[in-house]
């Protein structure tokens, strides 16, 4: 099987100023993203700075989804990149080729027929969502059968700054009809490590997992030293949990991000490093020679 970790906003650069990655508070992380990841182009020869919608939807779908979109495309995927998605995605490939895989992130609403109705759907969120498969609401969460995006559920629990449900308020007005307050009171703070347990239980149930972590672009976006080192010592600690207890004999551990931010914060926006491409484990040798985001896909499907 393989485990996908999908990490928004993480380049490759040595410089060491404005660079949160060289502390040493993160010996685990710098190793993995800077000396045992290849870096890949993710800027796919497009004019201008990398984005999300395109980024994914090309690490997903493995087209140069830029190119075929005329240029990048920031946040959410647009009609003709959600089309790429719904026809080309991993997701679909699993689902044709009867794989069992899943979407570890926790959702606060996962009614489908609610959040298909929303803008903001991540590249993640669409293609999961557009081929009817369940997303992982509350209770799961709860139940750690989910991991929430920030690992922790500390912004479930601490809600005065949840960006998600001031967006959800805002394109559902009754969105309170849609999931379970009580549900909602009940979210356990837990550890990175917790997480990563968590995370590791539902991927030993499928052939493929896919976990989405963004509060690496965030948090770039803020040129926030303190929260950046703050964030990444939470993914510092789940990502050590992962390695120390990921059976790569048999499976294939993929880390992966959509272009750089975060590793140079002496700017806000989005930078044209090359990011990272992590693959280690079971069949490794099928990820050779990949040069760009979006080739990252075709050998996925080659692996299955
Ligand atoms: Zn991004």
């Amino acid at each position: 099987m393989i485990l996908f970790i999908f990490v928004d906003g993480v380049g490759i650069r040595s410089k060491k100023e404005n660079n949160p990655f060289f502390t040493e508070k993160l010996p685990v992380l710098r190793k993995l993203l800077f000396e045992e990841a290849e870096p890949v182009d993710a800027v796919m020869g497009i004019k201008g700075i990398p984005q999300s919608a395109t980024g994914q939807t090309s690490i997903f779908t493995g087209l140069n989804a830029s190119l075929i979109n005329g240029s990048h495309k920031e946040g959410f995927p647009n009609k003709l990149l959600r089309k790429l998605l719904k026809e080309k995605s991993i997701f679909r490939y699993l689902r044709d080729n009867d794989k069992k895989f899943t979407f570890a992130n926790g959702y606060i609403i996962d009614n489908l027929k609610i959040l298909k109705k929303s803008r903001f759907l991540s590249a993640t969120s669409y293609m999961t969502i557009e081929i009817g498969k369940k997303v992982r609401g509350l209770d799961k969460i709860i139940k750690g059968k989910a991991v929430y995006h920030d690992i922790t559920n500390l912004s479930l629990i601490d809600r005065k700054d949840n960006k998600f449900l001031k967006k959800i308020e805002k394109f559902i007005p009754e969105y309170e009809a849609y999931y379970n307050k009580d549900l909602l009171e009940k979210i356990p703070l837990i550890k990175p490590s917790d997480g990563a347990h968590n995370l590791l239980e539902i991927s030993r149930k499928n052939d493929f997992t896919l976990f989405e972590y963004f509060k690496t672009d965030m948090i770039g976006h803020k040129r926030d030293e303190d929260k950046a080192l703050e964030v990444l010592s939470d993914l510092e600690e789940f990502l050590k949990t992962l390695l120390g207890n990921f059976n790569f004999n048999k499976n294939t551990l993929i880390l992966v991000s959509d272009h750089g931010n975060i590793e140079d914060l002496s700017i806000s926006g989005h930078t044209k490093n090359p990011v990272p491409l992590f693959i280690s484990g079971y069949k490794e040798e099928i990820f050779q020679n990949i040069s760009y985001i979006y080739d990252l896909a075709h050998k996925i499907k080659e692996y299955y």
